[in-house]
């Protein structure tokens, strides 16, 4: 069995899982979060399985650019340069990660505050 098959965003990834895409490329994906907290928020995956932010870096750094890339993408097709946004990466049982594929939250519309709860 690999990795993927029993992540929530593997399947996503597969189609097998609806989701609303805001980007795509051939190594990432882009939608939109289905517990949004904030009027933009948008979650960025490199399609391949990996737990975390860590594990790309390790294994395959350019994919970690390429999710990046993809984030500014959404920053520019939601209009948010101007006000600013927020990209978090819950890692983590303390950081408050659920999902063990790697993800970037891209959040903004509202005014976010610091430092989070
Ligand atoms: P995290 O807590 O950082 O691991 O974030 C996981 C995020 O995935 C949460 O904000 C969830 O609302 C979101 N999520 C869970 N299932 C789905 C889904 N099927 N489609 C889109 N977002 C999801
Ligand atoms: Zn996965």
């Amino acid at each position: 069995m690999s990795d993927g098959d029993d992540c929530l965003f593997c399947r996503l990834v597969a189609h097998e899982i609806p989701a609303s895409v805001v980007a795509e490329t051939e190594t990432t994906l882009a939608f939109r979060d289905i517990s949004p907290a904030a009027p933009t928020h948008v979650l960025v995956i490199p399609k391949e399985h990996y737990r975390d932010m860590a594990a790309i870096i390790a294994d395959r750094p350019e994919l970690m650019s390429d999710v990046m890339a993809t984030a500014m993408e959404v920053v520019g097709l939601e209009g948010l340069q101007e006000e600013g946004y927020r990209l978090v990466a819950n890692t983590g049982a303390s950081g408050g990660q659920t999902v063990y594929h790697a993800h970037l939250h891209v959040l903004g519309g509202r005014g976010l505050g610091w430092p989070p709860g």
